[in-house]
């Protein structure tokens, strides 16, 4: 049996995939017909990423699954006309990368390498950084990427809480959630990574108020979502110090504009969106067992939860 397969993304996206994903599938025992042009009545599962030639899922009548490039599924998550199942994107590659930048972030203010790099002036200022151990760090969000991003940490000594909606036990961090947790959660803030998804329920989980309860002089840290923070309340907190420094991944409009005061703000460090990306081999063996899992009527694998947005 073939599976048709439409691929639908950007064209650059299919220049990285033409030849990872046949490979993958073929490695998995499947045949199949991939095509960015499949007819919608003939196509048995989508590999997407959002673009404007596909927004309409309704006429894919026979279509098993969407398998998404991505992560994030903000985009898609709502759209009324897809009634298949959506699977997210959930990929070593994303974690590895992502991990990375955090721990290197995390790393840059927790040592203050800033002091260095810029230079001493010739001040012999031998003042030392905390250990790991004696510096808190926060993380918001505790699933595929979160959850990674804090296990490195704790596992470089840091004193780890995260913050997530159900209970969790991870072991070496203190697991939180609920409204009472991000209230402790963020008390320990001394460094706070953002790794929610974006959905109505975190829109703005630093804001004014909760801004306020993180410990004087914290640093954000944003490769999760743009509207994870009020920007004004960002920009407010770091005016009066409350926060020292805030590195940032994403952001309410990508590209950020040219303008965009973050741009130029001395104690903002961006990023532009390069935290982690999803990789072509890893991320084709995950779509590939994804269909393997599913033609042999076995439950597909990172399904979102349409009612959660995630
Ligand atoms: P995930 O596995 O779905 O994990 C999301 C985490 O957020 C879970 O722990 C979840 O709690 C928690 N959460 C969701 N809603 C919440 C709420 N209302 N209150 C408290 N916690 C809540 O997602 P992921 O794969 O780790 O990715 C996280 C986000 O990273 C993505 O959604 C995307 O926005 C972003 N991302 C960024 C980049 C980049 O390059 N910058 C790349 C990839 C992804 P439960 O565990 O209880 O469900």
């Amino acid at each position: 049996m073939t599976v048709n397969i439409l691929f639908s993304a950007q064209r650059s996206l299919w220049d990285a995939y033409k030849d990872a994903l046949p490979k993958a599938l073929n490695a998995q025992g499947i045949a199949a017909q991939i095509s960015t042009a499949m007819p919608p009545d003939q196509t048995d599962y989508i590999v997407y990423a959002p673009n404007p030639s596909l927004t309409d899922f309704a006429p894919f009548v026979r279509t098993k699954a969407v398998l998404s490039l991505w992560a994030g599924v903000e985009t898609i998550v709502g759209n009324a006309s897809l009634t298949q199942p959506l699977c997210r994107m959930v990929d070593e590659g994303l974690e590895l990368g992502m991990t990375e930048w955090v721990v290197g972030h995390v790393m840059r203010h927790h040592l203050g390498m800033d002091r260095h790099i810029h230079g001493l002036n010739g001040r012999w200022d031998q003042t030392t950084p905390p250990l790991a151990r004696d510096r808190q760090v926060t993380v918001l969000g505790l699933g595929m990427l979160g959850g990674a991003a804090a296990k490195a940490l704790a596992s470089l000594g840091f004193n780890v809480t995260g913050w997530s909606r159900s209970p969790k036990e991870i072991k070496g961090i203190t697991c939180l959630h609920g409204a009472d947790g991000l209230k402790h959660a963020l008390q320990q803030a001394k460094i706070c990574v953002l790794l929610l998804p974006n959905t109505s329920a975190t829109e703005n989980t630093l804001r004014i108020e909760t801004l306020a309860i993180m410990p004087r002089g914290a640093v954000i840290l944003n490769p999760g979502r743009g509207v994870l923070i009020d920007d004004d309340a960002l920009l407010a907190a770091l005016e009066t110090g409350q926060i020292s420094h805030a590195t940032l991944d994403a952001f309410r409009i990508e590209p950020l504009p040219k303008n965009h005061v973050f741009w130029r703000h001395p104690n903002i460090t961006v990023t532009p969106h390069i935290a982690a990306e999803t990789r072509p081999k890893s991320a084709s063996q995950v779509i590939a067992s994804n269909i393997k899992r599913s033609e042999y009527g076995q439950p597909l694998l990172h399904l979102v939860d349409r009612n959660a947005g995630y």
